[in-house]
């Protein structure tokens, strides 16, 4: 027996783009139902899952930062859970131990290669690894941030109970990167043939990008939807780590139906590596079509 043996770095070229998804890592969660569709009974949720050959009770929650190279600079989206998962007992079995840099090393570059940080929203698994030992992960990075996400987490009103310990992280690992950071809003590009999409919901001012090069277009949706089953099937059912699931349910629903309608290609943070697909419509809801070897011609 030698172990399991996987692939964690997935390279593409993308119009004039180079991009680069890499599995930060991978958790097993226990309990697609009530996490997904607490409001609906658990035959339902444990149908869903049949029908779809997972198993209702275990599944995997990948990590998927998206490393993009426009020739011009390096631009990471999230940074994946860092060594939070070894600090802090309480997200022992939520976050997996962060392998960025490591596979960055792997993929051909340094910490100190990448030119921009784009935090797409202010949760753990995506800020985690903006730090290490107190210092910036990402030496010679700027960083960008929803202007309405980086403001919410910094106020600190009104974040929900749930949410109280991940307002400190934030105010530990973002916050200290105000003056090396832009604020954007949605509609505005971070450089040319990127910009940024509303997704709130999931947070309260989290982003999705839309990427386009050469006529080819990718949405990073980032957490709009964060099981390839049980999300995009049922966009309408809650999900607990939704901050605001009413919002989250429309948000969810705007994004895939711009994803299928206009034939996107997608890259998903929790999507089963490589996370890169596309949607379809399907009886009412959607379904998840993994890239085959569509990003390869
Ligand atoms: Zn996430």
């Amino acid at each position: 027996m030698q172990g399991a043996m996987q692939p964690a770095i997935y390279r593409f070229k993308f119009g004039n783009f180079e991009i680069t998804n890499i599995l930060d890592g991978k958790v097993i969660r226990h309990g697609l139902h009530p996490s997904f569709g607490p409001e609906r009974g658990a035959d339902e949720a444990r149908d869903l899952c049949l029908a779809n050959n997972i198993d209702p009770d275990r599944y995997e929650h990948p990590f998927i930062p998206t490393l993009i190279n426009t020739g011009k600079q390096l631009i990471l989206f999230d940074t994946g859970n860092g060594t939070l998962r070894r600090e802090y007992e309480q997200l022992r079995d939520r976050l997996s131990d962060g392998e960025l840099v490591a596979r960055l090393a792997q993929a051909g570059y340094r910490p100190a290669d990448v030119d921009v940080v784009v935090i797409t929203h202010g949760h753990p698994d995506h800020i985690g690894g903006l730090a290490e030992g107190g210092q910036p992960t990402f030496p010679k990075a700027r960083y960008v941030f929803g202007a309405t996400e980086f403001d919410f987490w910094k106020r600190g009103e009104n974040v929900r109970e749930a949410r109280k310990f991940n307002r400190e992280l934030f105010v530990k690992l973002a916050l200290p990167l105000a003056d090396r950071s832009s604020f954007v809003k949605p509609g505005e590009e971070i450089a040319p043939g990127i910009q940024a999409i509303d997704a709130a919901g999931h947070s309260p001012g989290m982003l999705a990008y839309h990427v386009e090069s050469e006529g080819k277009r990718l949405l990073i949706w980032t957490d709009s939807c964060i099981h390839y089953v049980m999300a995009i099937q049922r966009p309408h059912w809650h999900l607990d780590v939704d901050d605001d699931k009413d919002k989250a349910v429309a948000a969810r629903r705007r994004i895939l139906s711009m994803a299928a309608t206009e034939k996107l290609f997608v890259a998903g943070f929790h999507m089963p590596f490589p996370g890169l697909g596309f949607v379809d419509q399907a009886g009412g809801g959607y379904r998840w079509v993994p890239a085959s070897y569509q990003l390869n011609l």
